[in-house]
C-alpha cells in the first residue's frame, strides 16, 4: 500500500518541510511531517519533567509514551496537524529548547519503534506526501516516489537563520550552522534508520534552486511517472 507514499527526505534545513507541504498542495493530498512527531515527543518529555541531558534513554521514554496519546487529525483549515494528548501543540514544537533535544530522542529505538508504526497506518490514506529522514529507507521503502533533498551547509544555516522561532537569541549564521552539523552528525549515525539516501532515490539538490523550482520539478517527476492517477492536476496519462 505503501508504493504510493511520495517519501521526501534530507538533512535539517534543507527545505523539506516547506516543498513537501507545497507539493501536496499541488496534488491535492494529505502532506505528513514526521519531524514534527518526533518534536512532539520531545516535547512532551521535556513538559512532563524529563531530564532529557542526563536521561536520554529507552528507559525513561517506556513508560511516558503509555501517557502520550499522538495524531494527526485535520486542523480548522483542513490541514493534517499534529495533536499531542487531544491539543494542538502549535509552534511549541519548534522551539529552540525542542530543536536541540529532538535528535537525541529521535535514536532511541522505543521512540522509533513507536513512531515508525504511526507513520505506517497512514498508508491507508492513499496517495500522501510523507517527509522525514527514513521515509524512502525504512518506513516506506517500497514507494515509487522518493525524493532526497540536499542544500550545502551554508545555504541551510542561511535558510535556517531566516525563519523565526526555531533559532536562539542572538544566533549567528556559524552557531546555526554548527546546531545543524550536530543535529545531522546524530541522525546519520544513529543505528536505527540513520539518515541516508534509499539506494532508489533522487537526489534533489536545491542550493541554487528556488522553492518553486524544487516544487515544479518534482511534482513534475511524479506526474510523469504516475500513469494511474489521472484525477492528479495536470496528469500525463
Ligand atoms: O524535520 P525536522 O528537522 O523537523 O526533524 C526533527 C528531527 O526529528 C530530526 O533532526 C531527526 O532527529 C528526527 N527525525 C527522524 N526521522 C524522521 C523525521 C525526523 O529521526 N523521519
Amino acid at each position: 500500500m505503501g508504493d504510493k507514499v511520495i517519501a521526501i527526505d534530507g538533512p535539517a534545513a534543507s527545505g523539506k518541510s516547506t516543498v513537501a507541504e507545497l507539493i501536496a498542495d499541488k496534488l491535492s493530498v494529505p502532506y505528513i511531517n514526521t519531524g514534527n512527531m518526533y518534536r512532539a515527543v520531545t516535547l512532551f518529555a521535556l513538559d512532563s519533567g524529563v531530564d532529557l541531558k542526563n536521561n536520554c534513554s529507552d528507559a525513561a521514554f517506556d513508560e511516558l509514551l503509555q501517557k502520550l496519546q499522538l495524531d494527526y487529525k485535520r486542523n480548522a483549515s483542513g490541514i493534517y496537524e499534529i495533536e499531542l494528548n487531544g491539543e494542538f501543540p502549535g509552534n511549541g514544537i519548534r522551539s529552540p529548547e525542542v530543536a536541540s533535544y529532538v535528535s537525541p530522542v529521535a535514536a532511541l529505538p522505543v521512540v522509533r519503534a513507536w513512531l515508525s508504526q504511526k507513520q505506517r497506518d497512514f498508508a491507508s490514506l492513499g496517495m500522501i506526501v510523507m517527509e522525514g529522514r527514513d521515509i524512502g529507507t525504512v518506513i516506506f521503502p517500497e514507494s515509487k516516489f522518493k525524493f532526497f533533498l540536499t542544500a550545502t551547509p551554508e545555504a541551510r544555516a542561511r535558510r535556517r537563520l531566516g525563519q523565526d522561532g526555531e533559532n536562539f537569541d542572538g544566533a549567528t549564521l556559524e552557531s546555526v550552522a554548527a546546531a545543524i552539523a550536530e543535529r545531522d552528525r546524530i541522525d546519520s549515525t544513529r543505528e536505527v534508520a540513520p539518515l541516508k539516501p534509499a539506494g532508489d532515490a533522487e537526489i534533489v539538490d536545491t542550493t541554487d534552486m528556488t522553492i518553486d523550482e524544487v516544487v515544479d520539478y518534482i511534482t513534475g517527476r511524479i506526474l510523469n511517472n504516475d500513469s494511474s492517477r489521472n484525477d492528479l492536476p495536470g496528469a500525463v496519462c
